[in-house]
């Protein structure tokens, strides 16, 4: 629910910030790594903790936040993350969640509960790990379910999985993935691949759209339309199979359905860069605020959030070449 006083006044809308805490990942994506790897951020580069919950406090204080994300690269590769979350849990805010890939989730699960994370969405596109390796370039399958349990053992709730579909790569597992998920008591969301990063030059070739998908799944489970979260990019459906499996399912349509209209989504880099929108290049250093003059911070915040939004576009251009896991998916 959005509180009153989290209400942006100039738009009468709260942001929701995604906040990529680190370029580092674990997994090397084929659509999303390019296979040289990417120039990693140097370390005095990257913004502190300090500096990222002042970043979260300020835009609270000064525009209104309904949701927090944190991502990356992988939020679990960056140093004592569980401390961030600990930090940013004491702001109270509307919502605080985390997407990671879960190579670590099995040793870090129950620290990120404690320290006060409510829910988690886990990337998940295959089930075969041979599939899965070859996907992540070198991920091990079983190490991610280790942690997928982990982290429903330890009560986080609710644990969305995400899978990317992919021609010719694991478009033929959806029906599988979708079983599995609901056995687990977990959401689904499949996304659509955007032509971002290492994906743009295979886009053509990868690209499947959520249509497909959807009249694969329809031959195994009914889907009936869910009321949409408010804020939310994915639509949601409710599954339910002839065997008695039920559960949500739902599809992010990045590309056949651009949602940009109704995006409040500001994303900021390790470094500090305050994008309008994950397509486009255009971005503002917020470094110089972070580490100004603290009087001067909340002010120059919501002006810094007011730029940023308006950098967004009434459609998605795929403009920038930058890959995910340096912004933050
Ligand atoms: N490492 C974390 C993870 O794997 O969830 C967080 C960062 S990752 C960039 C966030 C999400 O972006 C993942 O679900 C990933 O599959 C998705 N992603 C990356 N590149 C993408 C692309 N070109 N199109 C669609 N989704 C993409």
């Amino acid at each position: 629910m959005i509180r009153p006083a989290e209400i942006c006044a100039e738009k009468n809308l709260p942001v929701a910030l995604r906040l990529a805490v680190t370029d580092r990942c674990q997994h090397r994506c084929l659509y999303c790594v390019p296979a040289q790897g990417i120039l990693k951020c140097a370390h005095g580069d990257i913004l502190s903790y300090e500096e990222i919950v002042s970043f979260v406090a300020g835009v609270r204080r000064s525009c209104g936040l309904s949701r927090v994300r944190l991502t990356g690269g992988d939020p679990l590769a960056r140093r004592d993350v569980t401390t961030l979350v600990e930090m940013l849990a004491a702001l109270d805010l509307p919502d605080l969640s985390l997407t990671t890939n879960g190579a670590q989730l099995g040793e870090l699960a129950a620290d990120l509960k404690r320290a006060g994370l409510r829910r988690l969405n886990v990337s998940l596109d295959s089930l075969r790990p041979e599939t899965f390796r070859q996907l992540t370039r070198g991920g091990d399958l079983a190490g991610v379910l280790r942690g997928l349990r982990a982290a429903l053992a330890c009560g986080l709730h609710p644990v969305r999985l995400n899978m990317v579909v992919l021609r010719s790569i694991n478009d033929g597992e959806v029906a599988e993935l979708a079983r599995f998920a609901l056995d687990l008591g977990c959401e689904l969301r499949f996304l659509e691949l955007m032509p971002i990063g290492s994906a743009a030059a295979r886009f053509s070739e990868w690209f499947v759209p959520s249509a497909e998908v959807k009249s694969r799944l329809e031959q195994s489970f009914d889907l009936a339309p869910l009321a949409n979260e408010s804020g939310s990019t994915s639509v949601n459906f409710a599954a339910r199979s002839a065997d008695g499996r039920s559960g949500t399912i739902g599809f992010i349509s990045s590309v056949s359905n651009s949602f940009c209209a109704a995006c409040r989504r500001l994303r900021l880099t390790p470094t500090g860069l305050l994008l309008g929108c994950l397509a486009r290049p255009e971005g503002l250093d917020l470094r110089p605020i972070l580490r100004g003059p603290p009087e001067a911070r909340d002010p120059a915040l919501a002006q810094a959030v007011q730029e940023a939004l308006s950098l967004k576009g009434r459609r998605r251009c795929f403009a920038d070449q930058r890959p995910m896991v340096g912004v933050g998916g």
